[in-house]
């Protein structure tokens, strides 16, 4: 008898055991978003401490304001790709000014951050070789496995210059690096990794997801400043939208956009979601303290939850990871904050390394919130013993 092709193991099974210690912990339907920082869930009011929205723009006046009026003037979908009827002058406009944001010469805007890694499968011809930090975004990994050529991980820079040294001759070689690691929030040393990437002839990728319009001057992002090959990124977090970005030197961005399938097969950005970052740009210019409240707030709840002596390590960025040993034990956590007001994202392997509670809270939330979030730790768990020194925050 052949397999059942749709019985395999997947979130869905860790949904069940969960589900038999009384953890409900995924595909939540929030109702509606009340004060932007709560939502409701089963008629309950819960702190939301789990949103990528670091600037607290989704709910921004003028970003809403944008999205509709840009659904009035262009409808809601371009019906198309870009390449051919999908192409409005609010796309062009977004692709120039997020490239100066970025210190970049050209842009090109996808539909979605995942969209924008898959296309670099497109660099990955029989002869190269990608090489990839271990803990990178899911959708940078599909990139490789899409693409032709061979793929080698490495965890470290000195891994990496290993790897590049043992690499055969006469292929491409591609580094691809998350700017900061979406499950531990621990950053990639970028400096690092281009001077190993020059000695070897290799080209320099980062993802900038999760620092693009928080981290770096005036929130550029890590990369900014540095000789990059490209940068890829998104507006579904930071920018309170939706969309990926590629930018880069004017020649790489054009070859991707032209010829990456994730990018020339899939229908543009919708108008309300470009309107909706290029307000996010303007804003972020314009409301520079969302971005100090945003690192303060990541900063204070860092430290609370270490004086309980929860360890927040790696991290140094608002991606604030609690550890457990297992995935039942980290369930129950959740369940017990949940169940005290606080919302927060249960992960678990083979997305984290270790079952984890991850947190992260955006600009319209305020330090009565951090106290809440861990007054309920409090609660849950009690304190952890130790008293653990401050974090050092990446900025
Ligand atoms: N890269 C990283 C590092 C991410 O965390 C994410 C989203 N989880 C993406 C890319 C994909 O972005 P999007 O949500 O726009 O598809």
């Amino acid at each position: 008898m052949a397999a059942d092709p749709f019985d395999k193991a997947g979130l869905h099974q860790a949904e069940d055991v969960l589900k038999a210690h009384g953890v409900d912990a995924y595909f939540r339907a929030a109702a509606e978003r009340t004060g932007d920082s709560h939502i409701i869930i089963d008629g309950r009011r819960v702190l939301m401490a789990g949103s990528a929205d670091y600037l607290g723009l989704s709910t921004h006046p003028r970003l809403v304001e944008a999205a509709v009026a840009a659904t009035r003037r262009y409808g809601t979908t371009v019906s198309g790709s870009r390449a051919l009827n999908g192409t409005l002058d609010l796309h062009v406009t977004l692709e120039e000014r997020i490239a100066a944001f970025l210190g970049q010469e050209a842009a090109a805007v996808t539909t979605t951050g995942f969209q924008a890694n898959l296309a670099l499968s497109a660099l990955l011809g029989r002869d190269d070789v990608a090489f990839g930090d271990a803990r990178n975004h899911a959708s940078l990994i599909e990139a490789v496995r899409l693409g032709w050529g061979k793929a080698r991980s490495y965890r470290d820079p000195e891994q990496l210059r290993s790897r590049l040294a043992a690499a055969p001759d006469g292929g491409g070689r591609l580094v691809f690096t998350d700017g900061v690691f979406s499950m531990d929030g621990d950053v990639a040393d970028l400096r690092e990794l281009r001077a190993v990437a020059d000695a070897y002839g290799a080209k320099l990728v980062v993802d900038a997801a999760h620092d693009m319009g928080v981290l770096g001057v005036g929130g550029a992002g890590l990369a900014a400043g540095l000789r990059v090959d490209l940068i890829t990124s998104t507006f579904s977090k930071a920018f309170g939208s939706l969309g990926g970005v590629l930018a880069g030197p004017r020649d790489n961005v054009r070859y991707l956009r032209s010829n990456a399938r994730s990018v020339l097969f899939s229908a543009a950005l919708p108008p309300a979601s470009a309107a909706a970052a290029l307000a996010a740009l303007e804003v972020i210019a314009a409301e520079p303290e969302r971005r100090a409240r945003a690192l303060d707030l990541a900063e204070s709840l860092h430290n609370g939850l270490r004086s309980l002596g929860y360890d927040t390590r790696p991290s140094t960025t608002p991606i604030i990871p609690v550890r457990f040993t297992t995935m039942a034990e980290a369930g129950t956590f959740w369940a017990g904050l949940f169940e005290a007001g606080v919302f927060t994202n249960l992960v678990g392997p083979p997305a984290a390394t270790t079952p984890a509670l991850r947190l992260s809270l955006t600009a319209n939330h305020d330090e009565s919130h951090v106290a809440t979030v861990l007054s309920a730790f409090h609660d849950v768990g009690g304190g952890r013993g130790t008293d653990l020194p401050p974090v050092t925050m990446t900025r």
